[in-house]
């Protein structure tokens, strides 16, 4: 087996222990004579996958019993617009603070169903930083204000969660959900497609606070109902059995491997390492202001579109793999998660003091 350095964006590496499992059970889940693949979503060994895998999640981030965890289909990108739907009751604006590509795309789906405000934006910096606080224009009767959390094309993460006063904070956390602790006690909605960070594609998971279920609205689509989609525990439909299944895998290695405090710090870590590499080198250029610049995707650029495709075929004959940046962007994006191995980061660190010393020689 010749496993590559995979430094995806998403879907991302999986742990090698997590994948073992999944092989190991594949055909016979636990002497239930079957696969997860093959379980009818009533049954109770499935019933027991999906509550072992809310349970490890609820650990993880010490979700409080105000919030409910619901596994839906979709993925984050169909969520920003049937977030919209369900929150935006008639006469109800909502506040989007977009910092990148995601959040500038949620903004964008939610306006198709109800009154969007900008409250800040950093489009035009080129988004390589987070409009201070102060200038945030919110309304305090918007229905939610939203943001993402961390900027996976371009690079940019909050530090910490805004105040947002007594709006409910909305927030995307697909790209750096369970990389570090997060208040969800002080969160309406979080929301996250599972195959960043919690395993495979085909599940979006959300942790809603009760109260503001209670004031949804009824939609048209029970499955896109929030409010009936926690009346049913997320069984309107048919859930994502499978991936379900792997996020509930990815959970309990997590918890085994020290809990998110412990993946915090490696991520802490890891890419100061590697920002300290880029900032070293006259050769990289993060664009991203050194407050806000994202600890799972890490972008930053070559002084041509020459050399970067350079970098990237010789990367790839070393074995790392998936450094291109995001199509809408361009340049060089590391993507860093909780199961990156080490052993990856460190190849991939010694080939970027490589490949700038051998440009330096030659220059
Ligand atoms: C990848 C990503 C999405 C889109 O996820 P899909 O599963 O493709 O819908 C949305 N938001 C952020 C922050 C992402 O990184």
């Amino acid at each position: 087996m010749n496993r590559i350095h995979n430094f995806s964006s998403g879907p991302s590496c999986l742990p090698e222990e997590v994948l073992q499992e999944i092989r190991e059970e594949m055909l016979d889940w636990h002497g239930s004579g079957m696969s997860v693949l093959e379980m009818p979503f009533s049954c109770p060994e499935y019933r027991a996958i999906a509550a072992a895998a809310e349970r490890d999640l609820r650990a993880l981030l010490e979700v409080p019993a105000s919030h409910r965890i619901l596994f839906l289909q979709g993925g984050a990108y169909a969520h920003f617009g049937i977030l919209a739907m369900n929150l935006l009751t008639p006469g109800r604006g909502a506040d989007y603070v977009v910092t990148g590509l995601w959040s500038e795309r949620a903004a964008a789906e939610a306006r198709r169903h109800g009154a969007v405000r900008i409250a800040a934006s950093a489009a035009r910096e080129g988004y390589r930083g987070i409009p201070p606080r102060e200038s945030w224009q919110l309304d305090p009767a918007a229905a939610y204000c939203h943001l993402t959390t961390n900027e996976t094309a371009h690079g940019v993460q909050f530090r910490e969660l805004p105040n947002t006063g007594t709006v409910p904070l909305v927030a995307d956390v697909t790209s750096d959900f369970l990389t570090r602790p997060i208040d969800v006690s002080r969160c309406g909605l979080l929301y996250a497609s599972a195959q960043k960070n919690a395993g495979c594609a085909g599940l979006t998971i959300l942790i809603v606070r009760e109260a503001m279920l209670r004031d949804a609205a009824d939609l048209a689509s029970s499955v896109f109902d929030y409010r009936r989609q926690a009346g049913s525990n997320g069984c309107v439909n048919t859930p994502p059995t499978f991936s379900v299944y792997c996020a509930g895998l990815m959970f309990a290695w997590m918890r085994r491997n020290g809990g998110v405090p412990a993946f915090a710090q490696a991520a802490a870590r890891r890419s100061a390492c590697l920002y300290a590499v880029i900032d070293g080198s006259p050769l990289y250029r993060c664009p991203v202001d050194p407050a806000h610049r994202s600890q799972v995707n890490l972008c930053f650029r070559l002084p041509s579109g020459e050399l970067e495709r350079e970098f990237l075929d010789e990367a790839a004959r070393h074995g790392l793999h998936h450094l291109e940046g995001h199509s809408a962007v361009g340049g060089i994006r590391v993507s860093l998660h909780n199961a990156t191995p080490d052993s990856s980061v460190e190849a991939l660190l010694a080939f970027m003091r490589d490949f700038a010393a051998r440009r330096r020689a030659a220059a």
